[in-house]
Parts: structure tokens; sequence; C-alpha cells
């Protein structure tokens, strides 16, 4: 990953007054809606943004119960930066940040436009940290494999919000609470990840085998739906005392983070269903997650 330019997007640029007013009006746009729900998405293979497979269609049956967003904001595995970060460009590009894959992959666009203005109520419902409002990034892949399932004719205005490799879980789970107040503007929160993702020991040669998985991903991948259904968000965001099973699954955080920003999400009196749950290779999960009353 180059983290250079994150460096470069510190620099904050001054608003002129005109710029202030116009965003202003913009962001009169989010008023209240009703309580939208938030997804966890499990990604896996950048090859399921072009392959028909169960998964895909998954992410296409969840999306008919949601009342059209005005805009999404994305919790990608793919954007780690060192502090907190909104995409708040027009037109956000897609980014093919992966390699290996078949021509045909490089080929897919996702032109959904970007929402300035949501990036500004973004950084204006988070007290927890300076957001810091990028104009260099754009949509990963964690982001357009699975929103362009969701909605594919790119109608919707996606913004990214980055995760800040520094921090704790316990800080992402506090920093995700803040962003409940966007359900009730319309805002469609997305996680991007999956709950268990140890590519290190994928078995290749079984990545077309349906829902095969080894003895410790089927093991955290149970106690973790366990954990989702009962409530317990305090045993998810303590996962690194959950012992064997769960260290394996979650070598590094970045794509188990993402649950964590939409469980924060879930009020106590809301319910959460699951959905795409089979394992992949051994060593991934595309189990995902819909908060929200259906
Ligand atoms: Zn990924």
């Amino acid at each position: 990953m180059n983290r250079s330019h994150f460096l470069q997007s510190l620099a904050v640029l001054p608003f002129t007054t005109m710029e202030i007013s116009s965003l202003t009006t913009l962001t009169d746009g989010f008023g209240p809606t009703e309580t939208m729900p938030a997804l966890f998405l499990g990604h896996g293979s950048p090859m399921n943004a072009i392959e028909e497979n169960s998964f895909v269609q998954g992410f296409r049956t969840i999306s008919k119960t949601l009342p059209t967003p005005k805009a999404i904001l994305c919790v990608s595995a793919h954007w780690e930066t060192p502090g907190t970060f909104v995409t708040a460009m027009d037109h956000p590009k897609t980014i093919h940040d992966f390699g290996g894959f078949p021509r045909a992959l490089y080929d897919v666009q996702y032109p959904a436009p970007g929402s300035p203005a949501l990036a500004q109520e973004t950084k204006q419902t988070i007290h927890k940290t300076q957001v810091g409002m990028d104009q260099q990034w754009g949509l990963d892949h964690g982001a357009w494999s699975v929103i362009k399932h969701l909605y594919p004719n790119a109608n919707v205005p996606v913004v990214q919000l980055s995760l800040d490799y520094r921090q704790t879980p316990q800080y992402h789970y506090e920093l995700a609470q803040e962003l409940s107040a966007l359900r009730n503007k319309g805002i469609l929160i997305v996680g991007s990840g999956n709950l268990v993702h140890n590519l290190r020991m994928v078995a290749w040669d079984k990545l077309n085998a349906d829902n095969y998985g080894y003895d410790w991903a089927l093991t955290a991948n149970e106690k973790m739906k366990k954990f989702i259904l009962d409530g317990d968000h305090k045993a998810l965001v303590n996962f690194r005392g959950q012992g064997r099973e769960f260290d394996l699954s979650i070598p590094t955080p970045e794509h188990y983070l993402p649950l964590l920003y939409i469980l924060a999400l879930q009020h106590k009196s809301e319910s959460a269903r699951i959905f795409n749950d089979k394992a992949v290779g051994g060593a991934l999960t595309m189990t995902s997650v819909r908060i929200g009353d259906e």
C-alpha cells in the first residue's frame, strides 16, 4: 500500500466563504429519515465483483430489504491510514488494489459519485478525532466489489471512511458509535471485510469447493456468529482474548474491524441477521451481517 499520499492529504485547505455556504446547502440534504439498516459484508476474493455465485446473489437479496439510501458511508478493510480520513471528492476513481487477476477485473469501473456533503457531515459527526478530508483515494475493491451488487447502476453516492491502523479495537468501536446519527439521515453504513481472513493459510486448490473451512476457521466463525446474535459486542471487541481459533482467523485486524463498526451502530432493540454464511478456501468466511429492523 502506498501511504505517502495520506501525508499529502494532511494539509488542510481553508474553505472560502462561498464554499462553506454551498456545503451548508448540500448538508441540508441529509434531513431526518427512518433509521437505516447497516451492513457488514464479507467481500472475499475480488473476483466476486464479476463472478456469478451464491455470495453475489446474497448481496442482491439483501439489497432488496434496504430503503434507498441518500448515500453510502463505507468502511473498507483496504483503506488503512495514520489518522481517520473520508473521501471528499465529487468523483472517486475505481481503484484496482490487487494483483494477478484476469484483465476483466481490471476493466471494471464503478462510477458512483462521491458526496463532499456526506464527507463533511461525517467529519462533523465524529468528535473522537479530527477527520481529514481526502482528495486522493477513491473506491477500493473492498467497497466497489460488493457495493456494485447492491446498486449496480452506481447511482448512490459513496464515501469511504478509513481505518486508523494505530488504534485499538475499543477505539474503533467507540468511534463507530458516533456514526449512529447518520443512520437517521438516510445514510447506509457498510463495513466490508471478512470475519475469518487468513490469506497465508488459504487452500488455493479448494477455492471452488462449496463451504470448505478448516476446523479452526469454522469454530471461530461459529463463535463470532453466536456473539453477534447474543449482542455480546464486548467479547468481539476483545477478540485477542478468545483463543487460538480467533488468532488464526484474525492474523491482522483490518478485515475484522469493519464488523465492529457495524455492531457499534446496533441499538439494543435491533436484531441482527446473518447471511452469506459460508467458508471459502479453508481460511476465509464470507459471513455477512445485517443490522436493523425489517
Ligand atoms: Zn479484502
